[in-house]
């Protein structure tokens, strides 16, 4: 065994998908030593996905992970909030807890709106069950961000009979993932499904059954929901030794170690340099999360196999399945292989012919090919690559 002693107490602090993939990981890679997984919900970790689509849609009420960690040895306690960490010690409320090496998994919060104390969030499983509360056929729901939780929070609702109004700050969807080429295209999904989408706008202020925005539009609003994007769970590491970026996400180096020796970090709260992006990523998707998990494990274990996955994440929206894998970045070629009205349609980054990124809409067969090309940096012949009939995998350049 490497960096970790047999018998060394580990402790994984926050119990979502990381935490949960670290400790069932740590048991598969051989670790007999005690372990202890933390976190401060009520719940045993669950799955966050589900949670904007069918916990919102009342087809499910649980999405707790299938692991049994009395089988596995590992401790769970659940509702404990960590609240500081010095070197050899990870304080509580519930007190201390020595630790051997640990490992940080706390994820990320929704940032508020200020001054919208009575609006939604959506992270946890608490939080989807009371909004679903409230979404009846007819209630005014206003959602704050056109991002990936606002447009399936929009798609959600509107299946359920709400009249649903979209503010977006930015000149189309998603501003802050695409550009706004590709963004635009997803309007026409908006207005098809019924929800009313004010792009460039933005909240002035949120009052008792309204939202007023900049221009003067007061809107109606029996439920406000925000959706403008999460910040690395990692307030609590204030005063610690563990080096944080300006965004609050934790440092970790391509084996996911923090500043801290023996403390390693996972999921939606690290930044990790990236050799394949050429610079660092915080990547708030669930395959990071998932497969960051296993990593921290395998680097905790001792492997020496640098992180560095192409990054990928999904979304369900408005009856469509978008898929996106690589990291695009301002100046790469953007090509579509179809046309925004299309059906399916997916669009390609390219850097000097490399394949750089895909974005996919209800093309899955885009996507298992690009993710594989991506993963050998592959070159595109760029009239065939943007030829929807032409299989990705036989656009090769050359
Ligand atoms: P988390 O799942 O956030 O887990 C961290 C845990 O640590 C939480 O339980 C938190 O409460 C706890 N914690 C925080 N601070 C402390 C503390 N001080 N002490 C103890 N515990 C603490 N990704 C996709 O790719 N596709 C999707 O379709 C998709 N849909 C999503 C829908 C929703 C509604 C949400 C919220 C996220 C979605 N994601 C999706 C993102 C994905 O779920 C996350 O990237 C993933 O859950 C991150 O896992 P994590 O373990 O890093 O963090």
């Amino acid at each position: 065994m490497g960096e970790q002693r047999s018998t060394d107490q580990v402790v994984v602090v926050g119990a979502g998908l990381a935490g949960a993939q670290c400790v069932g990981a740590l048991r598969r890679g051989g670790l007999q030593g005690p372990i202890t997984l933390l976190g401060d919900e009520p719940h045993a970790p669950y799955d966050r996905p589900p949670l904007s689509k069918d916990v919102l849609l009342g087809k499910a009420d649980s999405t707790t992970l299938d692991v049994d960690y009395r089988r596995l040895g590992v401790e769970l306690l659940t509702g404990r909030r960590a609240t500081g960490l010095e070197p050899g010690v990870l304080h509580t409320d519930a007190g201390p807890l020595p630790y051997g090496s640990l490992v940080i998994a706390t994820g990320a919060a929704p940032t508020a709106l200020p001054g919208a104390d009575g609006a939604h969030l959506l992270r946890t499983l608490d939080d989807a069950l009371a909004l679903r509360a409230r979404l009846r056929p007819g209630s005014r729901i206003v959602l704050v961000g056109a991002g990936w939780i606002g447009a399936e929070t929009a798609t959600a609702a509107r299946e359920l009979g709400c009249e649903v109004t979209v503010v977006e700050a930015g000149p189309a969807p998603l501003p802050g993932a695409l550009p706004r080429a590709v963004g635009g295209a997803m309007t026409a999904w908006y207005e098809e499904a019924g929800v009313v989408l004010h792009c460039g706008a933005r909240v002035a202020a949120v009052g008792p059954g309204e939202v007023l925005l900049g221009d003067g539009t007061r809107l109606a609003a029996d439920e406000v929901v925000v959706g403008i994007g999460a910040r690395p769970a990692t307030g609590w590491l204030a005063g610690s030794a563990v080096a944080l970026d300006a965004g609050g996400a934790i440092l970790v180096d391509e084996r996911l170690r923090t500043s801290l020796p023996g403390v390693w970090a996972a999921g939606d709260c690290v930044s990790y340099p990236s050799a394949r992006a050429g610079t660092r990523l915080a990547v708030q998707h669930w395959d990071h999360a998932l497969q960051s998990g296993d990593a921290v494990a395998a680097a905790l274990l001792g492997a020496d196999t640098p992180y560095d996955p192409v990054p990928y994440f999904w979304s369900e929206q408005f009856g469509r399945m978008v898929q996106y894998a690589g990291r695009h970045t301002e100046g790469d070629e953007l090509l579509w292989r179809g046309a925004p009205g299309d059906p399916a349609w997916s669009v390609l980054w390219l850097r000097g012919g490399e394949l750089r990124a895909l974005l996919t809409v209800d093309r899955p067969r885009d996507l298992v090919q690009g993710r594989k090309l991506l993963e050998r940096s592959a070159v595109l012949d760029p009239a065939r690559a943007a030829d929807p009939a032409v299989p990705l995998k036989s656009a090769l350049a050359g």
